[in-house]
């Protein structure tokens, strides 16, 4: 699917499923651009935890400032060398587990819901 969808997860974020340049980068499965918040996989492959993790970056934006996000990413990259010690992928990856919010599981089933078979 290229044609994002909003969500009750915030207006201002565009879901984007299945997206084909993903497919050519290794181990890329999910990312946040900005407003955008990108899957390798069409919609009904998503994992929950997948869902939840690039959803966490989605807050860490709004929580942080977009532009201080980003800024503080690639710092952290360098800091902690490179992604696993990243402090916003740690965080990441420890609320991934939390179970699915109300609002979180309306944008994912909606997702699934609006994905061409
Ligand atoms: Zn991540």
């Amino acid at each position: 699917m290229r044609a994002g969808i909003s969500t009750p997860v915030s207006k201002e974020f565009i879901f984007h499923t299945d997206v084909d340049w993903m497919k050519r980068v290794p181990k890329l499965l999910g990312i946040v651009l900005g407003k955008h918040i990108c899957f390798s996989m069409p919609a009904e492959f998503i994992p929950p935890t997948l869902f939840r993790h690039e959803l966490e970056h989605v807050y860490q934006q709004i929580r942080d400032g977009r532009v201080r996000f980003y800024l503080n990413y690639i710092y952290y990259q360098i800091r902690y060398r490179g992604y696993d010690n990243n402090p916003y992928e740690i965080e990441a990856y420890e609320k991934q587990h939390f179970p699915l919010q109300e609002s979180e599981e309306q944008a994912l089933w909606s997702l699934r819901e609006n994905s061409p078979h």
